[in-house]
This record gives C-alpha cells, structure tokens and sequence, in this order.
C-alpha cells in the first residue's frame, strides 16, 4: 500500500508564524517528514509558534499521531531551540481520523454506501 504525505508551510511575512498544512497519509513512516519542516520553521521564525494543521489529511493513523508527539516536535518546550526562545509548536487533530482511501476504494468490487 502507498501512503503519499503532501505538506504546504505557509508562513507569516513578518516571520511570527509557520502554519504547515499536511494532506494524504499521515502513518508512522511519513510522519517524520515533517521534523526537518518543523525544525527549519523554528530557525527561521522571529517568534516560533507552529502549528501543525492534520484536519485536512485523507488518511490518519493513530500511530503516525502518536509518533508524531513522541518526536519531541510537538508542545511549548518540545524542541531544544525553544528552551532559549518562547514558542510552542500545536498539533490540530480532526476528532475522527480518516481511514485510508486505498482501503475503501477496491477497483472492480461491490460497494454499498448506507446513507
Ligand atoms: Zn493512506
């Protein structure tokens, strides 16, 4: 199975804020692609508050939410640049996680939607 992460950073013209967008798969593999973009936004904002925005991603795996949290990238005092600097970077998680798209979508099978 292919689970393919795509990031946007949108950040702030006066460098106070990094909002970085996830779409598509969110696993514990993928996950990590986002420390260096976490990292690299924390260098270069004037004022690191990141937040990390999942609501938009087609697939979440509680374990990349989990693994996520465990990389130490997540939380006010998280990430060693911000023991000398005040920031937070936040983790928005939809309430329900979406389950893979490649698993509902079985070419050629039966599909019965119960709206
Ligand atoms: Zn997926």
């Amino acid at each position: 199975m292919r689970h393919t992460l795509s990031i946007t950073v949108k950040l702030d013209i006066d460098f106070r804020w990094a909002r970085i967008d996830v779409r598509g798969c969110l696993t514990r593999g993928s996950c990590r692609a986002l420390v260096p973009i976490v990292d690299r936004s924390f260098r270069i904002l004037q004022e690191p508050n990141v937040v990390i925005d999942l609501t938009g991603a087609t697939h979440i795996d509680r374990e990349g939410v989990d693994t996520l949290q465990n990389l130490g990238i997540v939380g006010p005092t998280a990430h060693p640049l911000l023991t000398e600097r005040t920031g937070t970077c936040s983790l928005i998680v939809p309430d329900d996680l979406p389950e893979c798209p490649s698993l509902r979508a079985r070419p050629g099978g039966f599909h019965r939607s119960a709206v």
